[in-house]
């Protein structure tokens, strides 16, 4: 038997971080057993579907690592929608479905209470089809239905607690447990790795597997995926979009080691591991069946780590999108007025340390990139004190005298400045990091000066000092 599995996404909103995690586990679980990746699009919520949800699902996946290629389709879940109805007709035609016109006041005018399921009031009054006429299943009164799955062993349900639930609605379209069964069927599918979400859908769907004559999958119902407030993660609430992730300068990299690690774990405590590690030693059984949290923090001190070990090259190449605009990043709000890859390439191993985010370069970097720098008034007015007129004055002349402009000599003229006023190189240091790049904290000064320039430097400080008493 060729183990074929499927990740099965509704284009209805962002990608979800969840989603991303039971794709990559779907795609290394195929690897592993020798068996077939299928990606399927399930585009029949014809109300909240959107082509674009669609394009940024597969651009996602591609971000992540499942390209084009890697998986079997796109198959679309509409293109399907044939086999659908058939298998609505036949499952009525046999006996295990029935049509019923009850709306939910209907039921709750004869059970006299809180709806609490359909009470089968049409099971035995023969009502054919027609318009506003749902099929229902017919479930059985006796007996379990026993899920196996390889996360959270047998999950046994009883059947007389499961209502006659709908497969086709009034206009006759097949809903969700319908078609995402026949979907399954028609392609073959022998293992379903889905989020914890789906397992109350789970038993119903087995008896529609049993219904129409095939044997069922193998289920996989991995964690929920929760917050720090061990809430699951909601797309009004928390940052779930794995774009935004990824818009903020997360590396695919490092975001898919992260997701791997809800609810499994490399062998020898760690973490961080190459990618060929994790395809290796990932057991789908070995997942935690307990909710997954989803730890933004650590997320981000990974990425860092994932940042540091760049050479280089790549790291000023991964940088591009948010300092120039160019890649199919969305850059932020920021336009440098002249961007100079010298420049940058000397800066860049000493940003490389100090970012978690490919998007931190740009307020470490973008004074050398502005003809003026951005001024973070906050900044100014905590640290241009008394004397601080005085002592950029004296920079400037310190600084114009200097016969090689680079940072040893920079650092030295410096705190020569700073120790005829008393004063220790940090507090000489700030008013001059203010005047030339707009902030109190950024990348070491003397290199970020050696790289602007004696002009751009003095320039800079002359204009601080102009505001200055
Ligand atoms: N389309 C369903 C969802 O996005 C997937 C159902 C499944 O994996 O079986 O939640």
């Amino acid at each position: 038997m060729t183990v074929r599995v499927r990740f099965a996404p509704s284009p209805t909103g962002m990608f979800h971080v969840g989603g991303a995690r039971s794709a990559l586990q779907n795609w290394i679980y195929a690897k592993q057993q020798g068996g077939v990746f299928v990606l399927r699009i399930e585009d029949t919520d014809a109300a909240r579907n959107k082509p674009e949800w669609t394009e940024g699902i597969l651009s996602a996946l591609d971000w992540i690592g499942i390209s084009r290629g890697s998986y079997e389709g796109p198959y679309f879940q509409s293109e399907n929608a044939g086999e659908h109805r058939a298998a609505a007709t036949r499952l009525y035609e046999s006996g295990r479905a029935y049509y019923c016109d009850c709306t939910r006041e209907d039921v709750q005018a004869r059970t006299g209470s809180q709806y609490q399921g359909y009470d089968g009031y049409h099971r035995d009054r023969g009502l054919g089809p027609g318009p506003g006429h749902a099929l229902r299943f017919r479930t059985p009164d006796e007996g379990v239905t026993v899920v196996v799955d390889l996360i959270r062993g047998e999950p046994t349900f009883e059947n007389k607690l499961i209502e006659d639930f709908v497969i086709a609605r009034g206009d006759g379209s097949p809903v969700f447990l319908l078609a995402n069964v026949v979907d399954d069927m028609t392609m073959g599918i022998t293992h379903v790795i889905r989020a914890e979400e789906h397992l109350p859908n789970t038993p119903k769907q087995q008896l529609l597997w049993d219904a129409l004559g095939v044997k069922p999958p193998v289920w996989a119902h991995v964690p929920v995926v929760v917050n720090e407030k061990r809430q699951k993660l909601s797309k009004r609430r928390d940052k779930v979009a794995l774009e935004a992730y990824r818009d903020e300068g997360y590396l695919a990299g490092a975001m898919r080691n992260y997701l791997m690690l809800l609810g499994w774990a490399p062998s020898g405590d760690r973490e961080i591991v190459p990618w060929l590690v994790i395809e290796d030693e990932f057991r789908l059984d070995e997942v935690n069946p307990s909710p997954a949290f989803f730890d933004e923090k650590k997320l981000r001190a990974f990425n860092g780590e994932y940042i540091r070990a760049l050479p280089v090259a790549e790291f000023v190449e991964a940088c591009q999108p948010w300092l120039t605009g160019t890649g199919t990043i969305a850059p932020p709000p920021w336009q440098p007025d002249e961007f100079d890859a010298d420049a940058f390439a000397a800066v860049a191993p000493l940003a490389q340390t100090r970012i978690a985010v490919l998007s931190e370069i740009v307020p470490n970097v973008d004074f050398l990139f502005l003809a003026s720098p951005m001024i973070d008034e906050a900044a100014w007015t905590k640290t241009m004190k008394d004397g601080s007129g005085e002592l950029l004055d004296a920079a400037v002349t310190a600084f114009e005298a200097l016969e090689s402009w680079d940072a040893e000599s920079l650092k030295s003229t410096l705190e020569a400045v700073g120790a005829e006023r008393g004063l220790k190189l940090g507090k000489t240091q700030a008013p001059v990091r203010v005047a030339v790049t707009g902030r109190t904290v950024g990348l070491p000064l003397f290199e970020s000066l050696e790289v602007l320039g004696r002009e751009r430097t003095l320039t800079r400080i002359r204009a601080a000092r102009l505001r200055l008493p």
